[in-house]
């Protein structure tokens, strides 16, 4: 039997629900076998912000810090003192965005299954711009090489456990951002000759946004910086069908967080209309992750699990609204509790 403690942020917008649906299916894998998932909520977003006045008070830290990982549900206007805070705090330094193509859902294409590996602590989410006078604002981006060298180690060692298609892009505008970018994509280039069994290619970011509609299937893993990450991961989830199916993990050497890869989307919330897939799938990374670092097997097969019972749930024509279906959140989280075991 493996016990892990889990931080759980339930977030602001759809997060309340989609936390709730989160934590439905980690009872299950608790009560059904046997890896245990103590699910330990924390208060983090809008509504800490409102109560404590702050998105991230000091306890809600320590009790993440308890924690062997941190499972967030999306959280609205206060989303930046929250996860980039604990993505710098933690050093999570990779954010790991998977697109993959499920069944019974339209996207561009059926045959995708890539992953967007993103750098998480530098480029413009350093926060750093400045007035350069009354009408016109600096932003500063930063590149190391120490951050590149890391995101593109992380890259190539995914693309070497992933599957058979074992290819590398790094994605770049050095053609612009000739020091920084430039920096960025000779740090891949060297890490790459490390990797001989990988394919290695390049591609400014215009191309690859093209690319990522015209024939996505040729994808494997994708290694960018932070921004660019940001927009091409939103860009991939719309190809296989949208956001409600993305999940994402913020990894750093000794803790990670996981999370959908959308927003709060305010415009659904307390309609009981959000798709679960996002955080479901985002806890089957998480045991992953867990499973990995603890040579546990059994935590892996239930993530597995997870993931397995959301496609039997597809295949069978159930979907939520945002997939062309018509069932609510709690009724789509009760089809995949069924299906796990
Ligand atoms: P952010 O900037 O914080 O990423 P955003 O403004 O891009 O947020 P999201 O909250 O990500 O917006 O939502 C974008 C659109 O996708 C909205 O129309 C929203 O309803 C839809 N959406 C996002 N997540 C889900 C989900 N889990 N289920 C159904 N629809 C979703």
């Amino acid at each position: 039997m493996s016990k892990y403690t889990i931080s759980l942020i339930r977030g602001d917008g759809i997060g309340p629900e989609q936390a709730a649906s989160a934590k439905q299916i980690m009872q299950t894998i608790s009560d059904k076998s046997s890896t245990k998932l103590v699910v330990n909520e924390v208060d983090a977003g809008d509504g800490a912000l409102k109560k404590h006045g702050k998105a991230l008070p000091e306890f809600s830290v320590e009790a993440i810090k308890k924690s062997q990982a941190c499972l967030k549900a999306p959280v609205g206007e206060s989303a930046a003192d929250v996860i980039i805070v604990l993505r710098r705090m933690f050093d999570l330094y990779a954010n790991v965005r998977p697109a993959k193509s499920y069944p019974n859902i339209a996207g561009i294409s059926s045959g995708v299954d890539l992953v967007t590996v993103r750098e998480n602590t530098e480029d413009v989410y350093l926060g750093w711009e400045f007035n350069a006078d009354e009408n016109t604002v600096v932003a500063l981006r930063v590149t190391s090489e120490r951050a590149s060298r890391r995101i593109a180690e992380y890259a190539f060692k995914m693309a070497e456990m992933r599957n058979d298609k074992r290819r590398v892009v790094a994605v770049h505008k050095a053609n612009v951002l000739r020091k920084g970018d430039g920096l960025f994509a000779a740090t891949c280039k060297s890490v790459a000759k490390k990797h001989p069994k990988i394919k290695y290619s390049e591609l400014y970011v215009d191309a690859c946004s093209m690319n990522l509609i015209r024939n996505p299937e040729e994808f494997d893993v994708i290694v960018t910086t932070n921004l660019f990450g940001d927009i091409l991961s939103d860009e991939a989830a719309q190809v296989v069908g949208g956001l409600g199916m993305g999940p994402a993990a913020n990894i750093g050497e000794s803790f990670a967080l996981f999370e959908p890869v959308h927003g709060a989307a305010f415009d659904i919330a307390g309609k009981n209309a959000a798709n679960p897939s996002s955080i479901l799938l985002s806890i089957k990374m998480m045991l992953e992750w867990l499973g990995d670092r603890q040579g546990d097997r059994n935590a892996i097969l239930e993530g597995r699990r997870i993931e397995d019972a959301i496609i039997q749930v597809l295949k069978q024509g159930n979907k939520t609204k945002d997939i062309g279906g018509k069932l609510s959140t709690t009724e789509f989280t009760k089809l995949v509790e069924k299906a796990i075991y």
